[in-house]
């Protein structure tokens, strides 16, 4: 039997949303490993063996898959929405830096997926349809001063912007500062879009201008989406222009 590692995307949350490429991996694995909501997402059937682990152990995850692909397994490693935006692929290649040399000749595959950031755009309208920039609020692999810096540079380069991992329990005050700056960076009046849960049953969107947003309006699991100077709102649509003034 050959071996073989898949890291696939799960996409948002919807079933409909799963690539058939992703669809058919899950379909041919005897192992599935991951965080353990993404993988109770995977149905159960004869033949195939679920990992669930806690969030914080990804290297020690990734590690687990290329071992057991190197005794024969066919393991997929799912992630939520895309696996190589603030997911299990980068986790993968790290696992494989550290690891045997001979895990290089694994058959490895990163299969893509739909990320929150695109479904939460496609839910507002067309927020992203200029130059953007994609930044992870989260300081559990980066200090948080330079989480400040980026989110300046972007605001005053003009950038719209996501936002992974915006609010968390363990550091609920940072968000007010990400406010604070994007307000000096970018105006008080520019478009903040919040989108939670999207393309669940629990989905809800809120846009204000950024004068108008407090730190309440977003969780771990929102999206937080900011536009540009010139994103605007028609009907109840949230779009940016494709050119810029
Ligand atoms: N790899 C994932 C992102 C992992 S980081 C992807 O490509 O989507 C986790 C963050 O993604 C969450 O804190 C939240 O900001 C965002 N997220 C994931 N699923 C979401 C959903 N269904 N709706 C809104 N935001 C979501």
């Amino acid at each position: 039997m050959t071996g073989w590692v898949a890291v696939g995307g799960l996409g948002p949350g919807r079933n409909d949303l799963v690539t058939p490429e992703v669809q058919a991996a899950l379909g041919e694995a005897t192992d599935i490993v991951g965080y353990i909501p993404y993988v109770r997402r995977v149905a159960n059937r004869p033949g195939l063996t679920k990992h669930e682990s806690d969030n914080r152990l990804e290297l020690d995850r990734a590690a687990h898959a290329l071992q057991m692909a190197a005794e024969g397994a066919r393991v997929v490693v799912v992630s939520s929405g895309d696996p190589g935006v603030f997911a299990m692929a980068s986790a993968l290649f790290e696992a494989l830096e550290a690891g045997p040399r001979d895990w290089l000749d694994l058959d490895i595959r990163i299969l893509p997926g739909i990320t929150a950031m695109l479904a939460a755009a496609a839910r507002l309208g067309a927020p992203l349809g200029h130059d953007f920039a994609a930044i992870n609020l989260s300081d559990n692999l980066k200090p948080w001063s330079l989480i400040e810096t980026r989110l300046r540079a972007a605001g005053e380069a003009g950038f719209a912007m996501a936002f992974y991992n915006p609010r968390s329990r363990s550091r609920p005050h940072q968000f007010a500062r990400a406010l604070e700056i994007l307000r000096e960076a970018c105006g008080g009046e520019t478009l903040i879009s919040f989108a939670r849960a999207v393309s669940t049953q629990e989905e809800s969107i809120t846009t204000v201008p950024l004068n108008e947003a407090t730190q309440e309006m977003a969780d771990m699991r929102t999206m937080v989406i900011v536009g540009n100077r010139d994103t605007r709102r028609i009907g109840r649509f949230v779009y940016t222009p494709r050119s810029a003034p």
